[in-house]
């Protein structure tokens, strides 16, 4: 079983490709507020729905909020700035042309400085502003590009006084859900603050069971780091934006240390963009690109998120099976085992969720199992056993739909809903069942199952069983 997960972003490229994606091996699907309308956002929605349903698979849906985001304005036609050139940023709503273009929010103008550096679309133009008069920039080309309609605009270090959930987000959120969504995934997120703000705007609307996503795109994310980790549900290292805020060879580091964090807490990290950026129109990706999937794993992610490479490139199914390739080759490149048992967990803390994570780790590396069967009612424990990276697979049995697919979002959990049960034995035969039908399995295979007495509470995994399957349950004598 692959163990680590794959989020596709869904666009104008995977239109009538739900089933496909789902086929290929797609866990989680993201929809990007930042662009198109709430009508496409719920047929894409509606259409993973089915999907999913008819795969019987729990595919999450993330929902990407906008965030504070800056934009230049439309274009009568694509143009080319040429290095040198004289180019103004305006706060009037002209439609732009070699000259100038519109800028959003247009009362930014009024923050900006002489000196100050502005890159478009993903650091590809880059302009110096020379001089501020009323409602423009006058600015000088640095780094001549391309520039169409809307382009990404990063100007690192400005803190322009909007909070990382705008008024629009608010509204895109709640639409969103109501589509019936599962994670959050916040763009532009400074500090812990503001996750909290949503967790409880979540609170508000009843979707306390929504989990959020912290996108780490900026330096001010960076210094507050381990607040954040610990506020959100997940992380994304969001390496677009991040590698325009940030010099971009500081990125790779980042990378390593916000996975080290992470892994260190249980919380899924995502590792996002440009993983197979050349195949937007090639159908192979370079050399570098395999490398840096390949390395992503090697640093201990939980996901790697396809982001236009299935949104809007040429290859969107191509693309997806290239990453599974990778990622399949790479885990098998990694002793898990040796990995586990050369790393030193003496500062760990002494939780019995924890006790109960390594344990059933080193059981089912000492009896060669085949799985570890968790009982699971909020997730953690199994997330706190993926903490430990198993190479047996986690198999997470949950009786609430909205966990069983916010699991599959985490490393080497195998999630699958089931009726609750409260009564011990029940519970048990209930586990194996589960555990039978993934076909993970065979009979007489020894598995390690993680439950908790009383069942049916949070916070309450406390035993360990090591069954082989196919033996009995219950005494076959006293029944
Ligand atoms: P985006 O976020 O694709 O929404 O911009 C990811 C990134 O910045 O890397
Ligand atoms: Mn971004």
């Amino acid at each position: 079983m692959r163990k680590t997960k794959i989020i596709c972003t869904l666009g104008p490229a995977t239109e009538n490709l739900a089933e496909e994606l789902i086929e290929y091996g797609m866990d989680a699907a993201r929809v990007n507020f930042s662009h198109e309308t709430y009508e496409i956002h719920a047929e894409r929605i509606r259409n993973l729905k089915q999907a999913r349903k008819k795969y019987d698979k729990p595919v999450p849906i993330i929902m990407d909020t906008r965030g504070p985001e800056i934009r230049t304005g439309k274009m009568k036609e694509e143009v080319w700035l040429q290095q040198g050139q004289q180019f103004i940023l305006t706060a009037q709503e002209v439609v732009g042309d070699k000259n100038q273009v519109h800028i959003n929010p247009p009362h930014l103008i009024k923050k900006l400085q002489p000196g100050t550096d502005i890159f478009i679309d993903d650091g590809k133009i880059k302009l110096s502003i020379k001089e501020a008069v009323n409602d423009r920039l006058i600015c000088q080309v640095e780094t001549g590009g391309y520039l169409s309609d809307k382009k990404g605009v990063n100007i690192p270090g400005l803190n322009f006084g909007i909070p990382c959930i705008t008024e629009t987000d608010r509204k895109d959120i709640e639409f969103a859900l109501n589509l019936g969504i599962d994670y959050v995934a916040v763009s532009f997120v400074k500090n812990s603050g503001e996750i909290n703000k949503l967790k409880k705007f979540l609170k508000s609307r009843d979707h306390s069971d929504v989990k959020v996503i912290a996108k780490i795109e900026n330096r001010e994310a960076v210094q507050n780091i381990d607040h954040i980790i610990e506020a959100a549900d997940g992380l994304m290292v969001a390496r677009g934006d991040l590698g325009v805020e940030l010099p971009l060879s500081e990125v790779p580091g980042i990378q390593k240390k916000i996975i080290r964090k992470c892994n260190q807490l249980g919380k899924p990290v995502i590792t996002a963009t440009q993983m197979l950026e050349s195949m937007n129109k090639n159908s192979i990706p370079t050399r570098a690109e395999a490398s840096d999937v390949a390395n992503a794993v090697y640093d201990g992610t939980d996901v790697v998120m396809l982001s236009g490479e299935t949104a809007a490139g040429q290859y969107p199914i191509k693309s997806l099976q290239t990453l599974v390739d990778i990622l399949l080759k790479t885990e098998q490149e990694i002793d898990y085992e040796k990995e586990y048992y050369n790393k030193d967990w003496g500062d760990f803390e002494k939780e019995v969720v924890n006790i109960i994570g390594k344990t059933a780790t080193t059981a089912a590396y000492e009896i060669s199992a085949r799985a570890i069967t968790v009982s699971t009612k909020s997730g953690n424990t199994a997330r706190m056993i993926a903490r430990f990276r198993p190479d047996t697979p986690i198999i997470a049995v949950t009786i609430d739909p909205r966990i069983t697919r916010q699991l599959n979002l985490s490393w080497g959990v195998f999630p699958v809903e089931a009726e609750f049960v409260s009564e011990l034995e029940s519970l048990l035969s209930k586990l194996i069942e589960c555990t039978q039908a993934t076909s993970l399995v065979d009979q007489g295979d020894p598995v390690v199952i993680i439950a908790g007495i009383p069942t049916g509470l949070t916070g309450k995994t406390n035993m360990l069983k090591i069954h082989n399957m196919g033996d009995p349950i219950v005494n076959s004598s006293e029944t």
